[in-house]
């Protein structure tokens, strides 16, 4: 089941300028950074009360980032809900006949399996599901 916003994703050119713009904007001064490898970016996040801001920069041109901001320049990229069953969910929404991006999930940023469904099939919003990975 899907219970919560759990973080919106923004696409940035140069990731190390937005993170003094966005501590400008909240007066932030403890920002989390990673990269995660297999999506091809380098983030950094910060929370606004329970939701997680997620500052996306590409990691190279190949990255989905990097693509994104050449057709529609920087922005929201794409907002993730939480689910405490992902695999469920996202068998549930297949057989909706809603476009998965990616059928199973994979491991992403905060120790999180995400899995993106189709701006096709959503109004043109990137949607992503993910759910905390257990031991
Ligand atoms: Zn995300």
């Amino acid at each position: 089941m899907i219970k919560s916003i759990n973080h919106i994703g923004i696409a940035v050119k140069n990731l190390d300028e937005s993170i003094e713009l966005y501590k400008t904007l909240f007066q932030l001064s403890d920002i989390h950074k990673e990269s995660v490898v297999n999506q091809k970016v380098n983030i950094a996040s910060f929370k606004i009360g329970e939701v997680i801001i997620e500052l996306t920069e590409a990691m190279d041109e190949s990255s989905p980032i990097h693509k994104f901001i050449e057709k529609r320049g920087e922005g929201i990229h794409h907002i993730a809900f939480e689910s405490d069953a992902i695999e469920n969910d996202l068998s549930r929404l297949k057989d909706s006949n809603i476009n998965l991006i990616n059928e199973t999930p994979k491991d992403g940023a905060h120790n999180m399996l995400i899995a993106f469904l189709h701006p096709k099939s959503t109004g043109g919003v990137l949607m992503e599901l993910c759910q905390e990975k257990g031991e």
